[in-house]
């Protein structure tokens, strides 16, 4: 039997797509990349994803799981060869079981993110990833991808919520590791191999996820500042005054909100003009009053220290969303001024101000005129360092500089202790750059693993690892 015919008797030629039906699978969120791929598969439970892995494995099919495919490395796309299929979890989306005195709520791959997150207020709890995209984007993507979002401070990132996985392997067995356990140091923690591994060891069907208390209250400020050592000023009063109830610190600068009220002028700051300004969200156990309390206390404090230059408290729920909705409009808002060169790096919190101040510097004096839209989780040490072509230089032009931009500020960013990708993931975009920022080591045990786990290079090829050739350290 042919591949198709085979992937039809399996999971029913519904769900086998092929020709234009396929199409919306194969490019990615930000159009960045359109591959090809000889079927887009919708498998429905974890016996079909293990159908499907064997079959593909027969016909030597290289195979590219998907979730909501809104993820920014391409990790989700396949490559132009056509060989490929595409394995979307889409259809894997029932929450199999909450259990909200273990804390824990199980739930498939192709869940919604906002689906986990609705499921667990149901049951009186909090599953607390949250992104701009957790209307489109999966468990199983937020998992393979590590997510992090805004409330990574106080929770950590997808890793750190996940307890156990369920996993079909390149092999076409499925692992049951669906433990909802916090202590188990029963050898090697294969969960840890999965998480954020983007899909090039095994195909995610279902997880374990921790769940948290619901908070009473939510309370949301603006603080503008002078600088970024302000910011790192308010952040470790913040961090001392609110303990775990500080759930967001959030850095944006001035340039960032500039760029979104140009692009929806409705929206609108509630501070006068300031070279950045930090948002925190506090989550409260015992209600409003004593949130905006706690907040007054230590945002006075640094006002009165000249800490920071002012202050906006949201006084209601809609005024919080409002704050919420000026930080997360800067990329809408910077798309709508045309492309820009995206960095998404980490460095050691302490070390923002000297990366920033060093980066902007050296890309002055290499791009006169270009502009800098930096915001991010300034809690993680997360920055998305954007930045955007001279007025007066043409896109096409700067465009053409994009990679010699990224080797710049992403040299930088090693000279800083940092990382190339802090959230997003390395797919394709950043494939190629990953040697000269690891070690040979670390290149060659994460070689071994792939070869270990997947030794017919079946699993999303062509991602996260480059292909040997290519696998040198270059200059
Ligand atoms: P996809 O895009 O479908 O896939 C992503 C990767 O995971 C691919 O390599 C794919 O092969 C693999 N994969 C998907 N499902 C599985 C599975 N079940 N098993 C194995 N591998 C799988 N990311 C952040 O971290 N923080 C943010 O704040 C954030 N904000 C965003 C805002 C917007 C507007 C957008 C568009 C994206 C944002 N992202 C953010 C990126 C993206 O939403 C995340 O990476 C998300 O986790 C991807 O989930 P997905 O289901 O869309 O995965």
């Amino acid at each position: 039997m042919t591949l198709l015919a085979e992937l039809a008797a399996a999971i029913g030629p519904d769900h086998v797509l092929a020709g234009p039906a396929g199409a919306p699978f194969l490019t990615d969120w930000r159009r960045r990349y359109t591959g090809r791929a000889a079927a887009v598969v919708r498998p429905a439970s974890t016996a079909e994803v293990a159908r499907v892995v064997g079959i593909c494995l027969r016909h030597g099919a290289p195979m590219v799981p998907q979730g909501g495919n809104t993820g920014l490395a391409g990790g989700a796309t396949p490559d132009d060869s056509g060989r490929a299929v595409v394995i979307s979890l889409a259809r894997m989306n029932r929450i199999r079981a909450v259990d909200p005195l273990n804390d824990t709520l199980v739930a498939e791959a192709g869940c919604v993110l906002q689906a986990v997150q609705d499921a667990a207020r149901q049951a009186g709890r909090l599953f607390p990833l949250s992104l701009a995209s957790e209307g489109s984007c999966t468990i199983g993507g937020n998992l393979s991808t590590n997510a992090g979002g805004t409330q990574v401070l106080r929770y950590g990132n997808a890793r750190e919520l996940a307890l156990g996985l369920e996993v079909v392997t390149p092999d076409g067995e499925i692992w049951n590791g669906l433990r909802g356990l916090r202590k188990d140091n029963t050898g090697y923690h294969l969960r840890d191999l999965y998480l954020g591994a983007e899909g090039t060891l095994g195909i995610i069907t279902a997880a374990t996820l921790r769940l948290f208390p619901l908070p009473a209250a939510q309370c949301v400020a603006l603080a503008a500042l002078g600088t970024l050592d302000d910011a790192l000023a308010l952040l470790a009063r913040a961090r001392s005054g609110f303990d775990a109830a500080l759930t967001a610190f959030e850095i944006m600068s001035g340039a960032s909100l500039d760029v979104v009220v140009r692009a929806f002028p409705r929206q609108r700051v509630p501070l006068a003009p300031a070279p950045w300004y930090a948002l925190l969200e506090l989550s409260d156990s015992e209600g409003e009053a004593h949130a905006r309390e706690r907040f007054e206390r230590v945002l006075t404090a640094a006002l009165d220290d000249g800490v920071v230059r002012d202050v906006a408290i949201a006084e209601s729920l809609a005024q919080g969303k409002a704050l919420w909705h000026l930080r997360e409009s800067i990329s809408e808002a910077q798309a709508a001024e045309g492309k820009n060169i995206k960095h998404d790096i980490a460095v050691p919190t302490s070390a923002i101000p000297a990366f920033v101040a060093a980066t902007d510097a050296l890309l002055e004096r290499w791009l006169p005129g270009v502009r800098h839209v930096t915001f991010g989780h300034l809690g993680d040490g997360n920055l998305h360092y954007n930045v955007s072509r001279p007025e007066s230089m043409p896109e096409a032009g700067f465009l053409a500089r994009q990679d010699q931009v990224y080797r710049l500020v992403h040299d930088s960013v090693q000279a800083h202790g940092g990382s190339i990708s802090a959230e997003h993931g390395i797919g394709q975009l950043r494939r190629d750059e990953l040697p000269r920022y690891k070690s040979p080591v670390e290149m060659a045990l994460m070689r071994r693993l792939k070869q270990a786990l997947d030794p017919r290079g079946l699993m999303n090829p062509g991602k996260v690892l480059p292909p040997p050739a290519r696998f040198a350290r270059p200059p």
